[in-house]
């Protein structure tokens, strides 16, 4: 059952207590927490401090999100070559020794191929390697025929881009292009004049969800990370548009609450309309 406001409120007043833990704790949506700690006036807290003592398989829940596939995305620190860690821990052991139970024999690897993937059942150590048993094809899990035939599903409406279908399958791009190019299916059509259908659910499997409420942008971006869904419409717009019903009056921008860079969270966007409306609510005096 969702918790109320005052039940969250209660608790942020008695106690130290991050986001992400709150919302596990009462089984809701961290980004309930994080306004309930915005309204009053406390400063954020997605996440627990990274010295908070806390079980390290604990922290590797409250630090990754369930993908598409099984995987599990490592939203926390990274070592220098860009594996997930905890302090100098390998994640991957973590999640290695809760999943079997034993201790892994050499280096512990996600057979997945996905290097930020800390899924237990996605690890494999030396033996499992050396075994046969996890070895899967390089960059993607065993894609089975039953994959195959949900891809060629995918395309059965039209020509969809190749990273869409991998997203939302949780299967390699490599095999969507293979199955693609079986099927004959004509490049997808990315010029702004040829506005691509876009549902929640495709605009979705191309973004990460981040603690706070926040959406990174996981598709095309400019050089400097303006997120892209054309040549040069930004990804902003369809976030726009997608959460509020209808196109964006001017430019879009980030509402004052996100601070969050390039965040793609359709709520926190806005545009000229609304921006005009908050300056005219403020010199009446009202309250934001
Ligand atoms: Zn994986
Ligand atoms: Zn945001």
């Amino acid at each position: 059952m969702k918790p109320s406001f005052e039940q969250v409120w209660q608790i942020l007043q008695a106690d130290v207590v991050s986001d992400a833990e709150l919302a596990k704790r009462l089984g809701c949506k961290p980004d309930l927490v994080r306004r309930a700690r915005a309204s009053l006036g406390m400063e954020p807290m997605p996440l627990p401090p990274s010295n908070a003592r806390m079980p390290h398989e604990e922290r590797l829940m409250l630090f990754s999100e369930q993908r598409p596939g099984g995987h599990r995305r490592w939203l926390g620190s990274v070592s220098g070559s860009g594996l997930p860690v905890i302090g100098s821990a390998s994640v991957a052991r973590i999640a290695f020794r809760a999943e079997y139970g034993r201790e892994p024999a050499g280096r512990v690897q996600p057979g997945c191929g996905r290097r930020w993937c800390v899924a237990g059942p996605h690890q494999t150590d030396q033996s499992m390697r050396d075994a046969g048993g996890k070895t899967l094809p390089q960059g993607g899990r065993p894609v089975d025929l039953e994959a195959r035939a949900r891809i060629a599903e995918a395309f059965k409406d039209g020509p969809v881009p190749n990273l869409v279908v991998a997203a939302q399958l949780g299967v390699d791009r490599r095999i969507v292009a293979e199955v693609r190019a079986r099927l004959h299916v004509p490049r997808s059509v990315r010029s702004s004049s040829q506005p691509k259908e876009w549902t929640r659910e495709r605009f979705e499997a191309l973004t990460a969800r981040l603690p706070g409420g926040h959406r990174r942008w996981r598709g095309r971006t400019t050089a400097d990370g303006v997120p892209l869904v054309g040549r040069t419409e930004t990804a902003y717009r369809v976030a726009f548009t997608l959460h509020h019903g209808h196109q964006p009056d001017g430019p879009v921008r980030h509402t004052v609450d996100c601070a969050v860079k390039h965040c793609v969270e359709g709520s926190h966007l806005n545009d000229r309309r609304m921006r005009e409306d908050v300056r005219a609510l403020d010199r009446a005096g009202g309250v934001r």
